[in-house]
């Protein structure tokens, strides 16, 4: 997801954008976490961080596995960031919440979207030590985010028909 700060621009790091089919596929499950599986996570902080972002999926570099990064403090913090090999949600409650959101691959485009505002997921690191997560507020909708991304799901998807075909029309134009 993105986050609110100024872009920086660094062409090595390039995100896939909306009209990319990758975008749009079921991630592959990671079935051993090699360490190609640890230079890409490496590679999705690194270009989170610099984007600024605040979660990233795989499939947004182009890497069509099930590996999303998540970070708040959008690197200021350490203990704030999140590697989650494989990761699923086991509950979430129909406490939906509305909040603006943006993603790095739907450059551009901020919308209201409403999602639980508490869940619990689960996953691997990447010394596969299983690893839950009890997220509620903005952790709960960027994880939330970053696993749709998983799914081939992106937050506009959740507009209305009309709103969507309006943001079609303007990334088409890009
Ligand atoms: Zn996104």
């Amino acid at each position: 997801m993105r986050s609110n700060e100024e872009k920086t621009s660094d062409p090595s790091l390039e995100i896939i954008t909306y009209g990319n089919p990758i975008l749009r596929k079921r991630a592959a499950e990671i079935k051993n976490i090699t360490q190609d599986i640890k230079e890409i996570a490496k590679k999705m902080i690194h270009t989170m961080h610099t984007a600024p972002g605040i979660g990233l999926a795989a499939p947004q570099i182009n890497h069509s596995i099930r590996l999303i990064t998540v970070d708040l403090s959008a690197g200021e913090n350490k203990e704030d960031l999140i590697i989650l090999v494989n990761p699923r949600i086991i509950t979430q409650d129909g406490n939906h919440e509305e909040a603006e959101e943006g993603c790095l691959s739907v450059p551009g485009i901020n919308e209201k979207v409403a999602r639980s505002s508490h869940l619990q997921c689960v996953g691997y690191d990447l010394n596969e030590n299983e690893k839950k997560i009890h997220a509620e507020g903005l952790l709960a909708r960027v994880i939330s985010h970053e696993l749709d991304h998983l799914n081939g799901k992106l937050f506009i998807d959740y507009l209305s028909p009309l709103k969507k075909s309006i943001i079609k029309k303007k990334l088409k134009k890009k």
